[in-house]
């Protein structure tokens, strides 16, 4: 019997480090949500990114040939700009950034980066030069430092030390029985949405990309949480072309545009100010947000008090 178990004890290890790499590499896809469909074309160079300025042109997209999400979308994010994109949910806003990372390829019009269409060049090189912050940030079943070190596989343990700090979380890790040996993901330490934002951004302070996609969580923060992941938002997005995709519409206050989506269209575009003026549609959802949040602080007040 001794014979068997070792090499069955051995199977099943072979069989546990398998389904490990198997659900890292789907959680990477969905990480990436990537659809096979796109393709580099033949030739295809890598990107030269010069300043980092992304366009879009008269974008159309659909997902599905009887529905379309954008009818007609142009901007422009300047380089080393922000531009914010809000509106109701369903409106489009996560379908543009997966658009600048060319997940999908649209039906016409343009995405540029630096004059260069993402079709015409390497989705590689490409993706190399967006960093992605995404509204829930998958991890791996590794280490905590695995994790950050994700952003750049040959950052030096104080690089991913800083990084951490940078991103408001390595006081919180280091706080950690094991620090950054902390196992993490479905088999470990279960992280809240907030934190697991915060190990997304210290990835990509790693990765230090020229182009930022920032996709913010729907999931209300409190506020304490939500200031420190602005605080390591603002670290990472200065100097970089930034998009953000904003559901909080604290985060907007400081673009240098916001542009509203609705039906597929943009219905209002400009800064927060001028917006609040307009007293459309924008107006109206900073109205109803700063309801809903005076209604959870009572909430929360009353709670306190029992
Ligand atoms: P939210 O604020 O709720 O995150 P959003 O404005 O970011 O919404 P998108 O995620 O861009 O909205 O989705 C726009 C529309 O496209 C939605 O109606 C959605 O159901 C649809 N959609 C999104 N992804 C797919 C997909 N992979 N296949 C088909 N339809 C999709």
């Amino acid at each position: 019997l001794m014979q068997l178990s070792v090499p069955l004890n051995f199977i099943g290890f072979v069989y546990r480090e398998i389904r490990q790499g198997l659900t890292d590499i789907e959680q990477m896809f969905e990480l990436l949500d990537v659809e096979p469909e796109v393709t580099d074309k033949p030739g295809a160079r890598p990107l030269q990114v010069r300043q980092g300025a992304i366009r879009f042109e008269d974008v159309h997209f659909s997902y599905d040939p009887a529905r379309p999400i954008l009818k007609g979308i142009s901007f422009e994010v300047p380089a080393g700009r922000t531009v914010a994109i809000v509106g109701p949910s369903g409106a489009g806003k996560s379908t543009i950034s997966r658009l600048l990372y060319r997940f999908y390829d649209i039906k016409s019009g343009a995405v540029t980066i630096d004059g260069q269409d993402v079709r015409d060049v390497t989705q590689k090189s490409l993706r190399a030069a967006i960093g992605m912050v995404p509204q829930d940030t998958v991890l791996f079943n590794d280490t905590i430092a695995y994790n950050v070190r994700y952003g750049r596989i040959d950052a030096t343990d104080q690089e991913v030390d800083k990084a951490a700090d940078l991103a408001q979380i390595g006081e919180f890790i280091r706080a950690l029985p094991e620090g950054f040996d902390s196992m993490v993901g479905e088999r470990g330490l279960k992280l809240s949405g907030g934190e697991k934002q915060r190990v997304a951004i210290a990835r990509t302070i790693l990765k230090a990309p020229p182009i930022l996609i920032l996709d913010e969580a729907t999931s209300a923060l409190d506020t304490a949480t939500e200031q420190e992941i602005q605080a390591a938002l603002d670290f990472v997005s200065k100097g970089r072309t930034t998009l953000v995709i904003a559901h909080r519409l604290s985060t907007v206050v400081s673009a240098d545009e916001i542009i509203v989506l609705k039906d597929g269209v943009i219905a209002e575009r400009g800064r927060h100010a001028e917006l609040l003026a307009q007293n459309g549609l924008y107006a109206a959802m900073w109205d109803r947000q700063r309801e809903a949040t005076a209604a959870e602080e009572q909430l929360k007040r009353m709670r306190e008090e029992d």
